[in-house]
C-alpha cells in the first residue's frame, strides 16, 4: 500500500483538525508507530501542521496514551481515538 492508495481510500479531511487536504500536502499517521505498516487500519491522513505536533511525542509515550485510550473507549470509531489520542498528547 503506497501513499496514493491509501488517499484513494480515505477521506480527504486531516484526522486531527478536520481540514480538507491536497493530494501533494497530506501526511500519513501510522496509529501504532510502524511506518512501515501501511494497513489501511494502521494508517490515517492528516495536515502537516498536524503531523508535526504528533511528531513531538516520545514513542513510548505515544503507546502508553494509545493503550490507555483502547482500553477506555474501546468501541469509539478509530478517527475518535486519534484525535483522543493527539488531544492527550498536545497536553
Ligand atoms: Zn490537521
Amino acid at each position: 500500500m503506497n501513499r496514493l492508495e491509501v488517499w484513494k481510500l480515505k477521506e480527504h479531511v486531516c484526522t486531527a483538525c478536520g481540514e480538507e487536504l491536497e493530494e501533494d500536502a497530506f501526511r500519513l499517521y501510522h496509529r501504532n508507530g510502524d511506518e512501515e505498516d501501511d494497513d489501511p487500519e494502521n494508517v490515517d491522513l492528516v495536515c502537516p501542521d498536524c503531523y508535526d505536533g504528533i511528531d513531538k511525542t516520545a514513542r513510548g509515550e505515544t503507546e502508553d496514551v494509545l493503550v490507555e485510550i483502547e482500553e477506555e473507549m474501546p468501541d469509539a470509531p478509530r478517527e475518535r481515538k486519534t484525535l483522543e489520542y493527539l488531544r492527550r498528547s498536545s497536553e
